[in-house]
């Protein structure tokens, strides 16, 4: 029974930054805790909750590289952070009594368990809520890639990307007061017109399987839940 969610089975994708508050940099656990409570609520409704983290709010390859760091071993750091952001996750989860596994596309196995897909599956129909660490474990790549990746071999019906805002805009609708929210746009819009969705390659990896990315306020409180139902304000990129 999946109450009145439209969907089975679904990933939630939210940047490292979602994670530290109003803090310019790190965790913020009661931030987590908050985003776990959304997850929660919504695999309390018999959702399979699939969720990717990024790690920009602890380091970002990109960042590395500008000053000076090789930009492989960077991203190798990127991937990193992103597993200390699954495993803070995995911890406010489980204080609610959601179990979890972190799966990570780098081998540590004392951490987490390696990305065997069929494995991964199995705890989805179980009821676990699955954490994909490490990105796509490949350095050039972002976690919005490996998010649009693990969806499709999960078989996810969609990606929800948890935002500050309620959907995509033709602007940043935090500057100016007239920015239009769409309702939905396509693939080739969002590419086009750079909206800022998911990076290029991460797109083009959701419209070449049409997998829909649904943007969606993470501050709003039962945002998750709503969404799911097909209720509140949302853009869909599709
Ligand atoms: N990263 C990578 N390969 C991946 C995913 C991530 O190399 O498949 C690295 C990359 O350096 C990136 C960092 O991990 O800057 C953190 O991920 P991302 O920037 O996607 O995090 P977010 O912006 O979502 O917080």
């Amino acid at each position: 029974d999946t109450g009145n969610s439209l969907f089975k089975r679904v990933l939630l994708k939210i940047s490292g930054e979602a994670l530290m508050g109003d803090q310019g940099y790190g965790l913020h656990p009661p931030t987590v805790a908050r985003i776990a409570r959304e997850v929660k609520s919504v695999s309390d409704m018999g959702v399979e909750v699939c969720m990717v983290i990024g790690g920009g709010n602890i380091f970002r390859g990109l960042a590395g590289s500008a000053q000076g760091m090789e930009r492989t071993t960077a991203d190798y750091m990127g991937m990193l952070a992103t597993v200390m952001n699954a495993l803070a996750m995995q911890s406010a989860l489980e204080e609610l009594g959601i179990f979890t596994r972190v799966i990570s596309a780098i081998r540590m196995d004392e951490v987490a368990e390696p990305y065997i897909r069929r494995r991964a599956v199995r705890h989805l129909e179980k009821g676990r809520v699955c954490i994909f660490a490490a990105g796509t474990g490949n350095p050039y790549f972002t976690t919005d890639t490996a998010a649009t990746l693990r969806a499709n071999e999960m078989a996810c019906e969609a990606i929800f990307k948890g935002t500050k805002v309620d959907g995509v805009y033709d602007k940043d609708p935090k500057k100016f007061p007239d920015a239009k929210r769409y309702e939905t746009v396509s693939y080739d819009e969002c590419l086009q017109k750079h909206l800022g969705v998911m990076d290029a390659s991460a797109i083009a990896l959701a419209r070449d399987n049409d997998l829909p990315i649904i943007v969606f306020s993470l501050d709003e409180p039962g945002g998750f839940r709503t969404i799911l139902a097909g209720q509140g304000t949302y853009t869909r990129v599709g």
